[in-house]
């Protein structure tokens, strides 16, 4: 079965592609699947599972295939759950990871590091060819925002992001160790065994 990974996020890209290593699934990037490179939907939820929804549905109908979509972000104790579904758009539409990562650090109040909390979210929701939601799960990632950027892997906030039981920033892991630990391989661990059923009941 194909299956679109509904994003054109590279570093996501990359990551599910791991995770979702299953006999008889075929992942297929949007651009592989014939949608157009600017292919995009309007993110209008104003929490990670809407997005999610929005995201599955429209990508599956769009191409006429089972889509796997993520709409993650960072709630930041301290910022009041900012950014949260926000996280893409916090610092602009036009903004770099390097240009969220400072101005996330700049809004950060004087606080000692213990208590600068914070967790990555990721709501996965698969789809069928006509958009129907099939499921939906969300995986978390607790830690703590680090004033030092730490690592050269993954993307977006991933170095300031210290992993609680790791002990490392999520830029600091290897790829299999950030999908270990990582809100995205949490979510994707909740929801593989369905598409594992679904694909069995398939064939
Ligand atoms: P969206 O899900 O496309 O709305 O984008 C989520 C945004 O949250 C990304 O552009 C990143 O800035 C951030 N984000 C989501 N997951 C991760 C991650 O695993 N590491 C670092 N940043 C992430």
């Amino acid at each position: 079965m194909k299956l679109l990974v509904a994003t054109n996020n590279r570093g996501k890209v990359a990551e599910l592609l791991r995770l979702l290593d299953l006999p008889g699934l075929e992942l297929v990037t949007p651009s592989e699947a014939g949608l157009a490179p600017d292919y995009d939907v309007e993110e209008t939820g104003t929490t990670f599972k809407e997005n999610a929804v929005l995201k599955a549905e429209q990508y599956a109908r769009a191409a006429q295939l089972h889509a796997l979509a993520d709409d993650s972000g960072l709630e930041v104790d301290a910022l009041g759950g900012q950014p949260g579904v926000y996280s893409k758009r916090f610092a602009g539409e036009d903004a770099t990871d390097q240009d969220r990562i400072n101005f996330l650090l700049a809004k950060l109040p004087d606080l000692p590091d213990e208590q600068l909390t914070a967790r990555f979210v990721a709501a996965i929701a698969f789809a069928g060819p006509d958009g129907q939601i099939l499921r939906i799960e969300e995986g978390y990632c607790e830690g703590y925002i680090t004033r030092q950027q730490r690592g050269t892997g993954g993307f977006g906030y991933d170095p300031i992001f210290l992993v609680k039981a790791a002990g490392q920033t999520l830029a600091e892991l290897s790829p299999s160790e950030k999908n270990a630990h990582s809100h995205r391989g949490n979510g994707i661990a909740r929801i593989r065994p369905f598409i594992q059923q679904y694909l069995q009941n398939q064939s």
